[in-house]
């Protein structure tokens, strides 16, 4: 079956790179996004190697890493900074195309719409609010609130990367997301400081029952995103008012606020939740939309992406005849189990790792941390180590019938 049309709910980051996949094989896409600019609240900024792999079959990644840059470093510190373990990408080869890269969501988003601006088949519209969803034999459809009124688009896929309250999936499944919030909050701030001055690597995830955070570099110009711990269960004012006296008590160097200065900062409560099935007929989901998990360890929207990257390959089957499309069932079949295997128990043992063991004996107890010391005089298990969310991706192609 020739796919025509294909409408994308959602141009963050998983629908737009699933629309310049799709643009980019004559594939008509329809983006529509709520909003009325790309959103810019500090989230996700390290792409892992899956990721890396579906932005260079987007045509995007060396723009991202021109724009941003490759961490090299990522260590474990106590509170008063004592080293505890680490893990280097230097260990991967230099000609490795697909290293994680950094660049902060907003910078990426940027691009990624100056790249599908170009492509005559993609049209993205902002103010256009997904409301209701519905398919029959033919086609499936969506139903529009725009600042000119009610309208409707129809097209052979509707795809849900609308996120994490996504209306494709609650029009789906209901309002229930299955899964569960963790009883913690964290803050995400996007700020200067000087973290060089102590010693800090590019990522640094300090570990303690209650000041536990993680400071990471996310621009060459000195940018880091500090996300770090609250006492759940108060208002976003309440956790703006805290900030300063929370930096004091965790930061090195223990700064007052003319010592720093913050770009962006939001609560974020911590969420794992999978959606009970990732196809109903002709409307898919992916990302968010599909599901959720903590972003200790960055396995978000790494995991979105290669989702979009399977989800490509599945329609590419179906549009070049080479499938049909119970492909899309094996979308949804492998991209849940990856979830449910994978991130989702992955990502809650990143979390644990940094709140619920003894910083003093975490080095020789924690396995994880184990198998870091070895990697430094084990330069195949560094690489092994460095590559580590490749289980993340999976080839779709296998499945092609034809
Ligand atoms: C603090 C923090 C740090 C993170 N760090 C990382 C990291 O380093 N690496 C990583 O991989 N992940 C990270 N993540 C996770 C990552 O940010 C998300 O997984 C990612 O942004 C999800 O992208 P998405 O495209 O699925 O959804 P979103 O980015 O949420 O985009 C959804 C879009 O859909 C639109 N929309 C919603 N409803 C509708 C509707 N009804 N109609 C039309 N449009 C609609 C919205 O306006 C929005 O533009 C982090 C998350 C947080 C909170």
């Amino acid at each position: 079956m020739r796919i025509q049309k294909v409408i994308i709910v959602g141009a963050g980051p998983s629908g737009l790179i699933l629309g310049l996949l799709l643009s980019k094989q004559g594939i008509q896409v329809e983006l529509l996004d709520a909003g009325a600019e790309l959103d810019k609240q500090p989230r996700a900024a390290h792409y892992a190697s899956p990721a890396a792999y579906e932005l260079a079959r987007a045509g995007v990644l060396e723009d991202v890493k021109a724009r941003g840059f490759l961490p090299q470093s990522f260590a474990w510190r106590k509170l008063d900074t004592t080293f505890v373990a680490g893990l280097n990408h230097a260990a991967l080869p230099p000609d490795y195309p697909y290293k994680m890269v950094v660049l902060p969501l907003d910078r990426l988003g940027k691009l990624l719409c100056e790249h599908i601006q170009r492509q005559p088949t993609a049209e993205v519209k902002w103010s256009h609010k997904v409301v209701r969803i519905g398919q029959d034999q033919e086609q499936a459809w969506v139903e529009i609130e725009t600042p000119t009124g009610l309208q409707r688009s129809d097209a052979d896929y509707v795809i849900g990367c609308d996120g994490a309250n996504s209306t494709v999936r609650q029009e789906l499944f209901g309002p229930e997301y299955p899964g569960e919030t963790l009883n913690a909050q964290i803050i995400a701030t996007n700020v200067y400081y000087d973290f060089d001055r102590y010693g800090y690597w590019d990522s640094n995830s300090i570990i303690h029952p209650k000041n536990w955070y993680m400071a990471a570099r996310i621009t060459t110009d000195g940018l880091y995103r500090v996300s770090y711990g609250d006492i759940p269960g108060l208002s976003r004012e309440e956790y703006l008012a805290r900030q300063p006296q929370r930096y004091e008590e965790i930061l090195p160097g223990n700064p007052k606020p003319e010592e720093y200065r913050i770009t962006n900062i939001s609560p974020y409560r911590l969420q794992q939740r999978c959606a009970p099935s990732f196809r109903v007929g002709k409307i898919l989901l992916a990302a968010d939309a599909a599901h959720l998990c903590n972003p200790f360890g960055g396995l978000g929207l790494t995991g979105g992406i290669a989702d979009v990257g399977n989800l490509f390959d599945a329609l590419m089957g179906i549009h070049k005849d080479l499938a049909d499309d119970a492909i899309l069932d094996k979308y949804s079949e492998v991209r849940k189990r990856i979830w449910a295997e994978t991130i989702d128990p992955m990502s809650r043992e990143n979390f644990r790792r940094l709140h619920d063991q003894d910083p003093d004996k975490a080095r020789e107890n924690d396995e994880f941390f184990q198998l870091c010391v070895k990697s430094e005089t084990d330069s195949e298990l560094a690489k092994e180590l460095a590559l580590g969310l490749d289980v993340l991706r999976h080839d779709m192609t296998q499945y092609y019938t034809k």
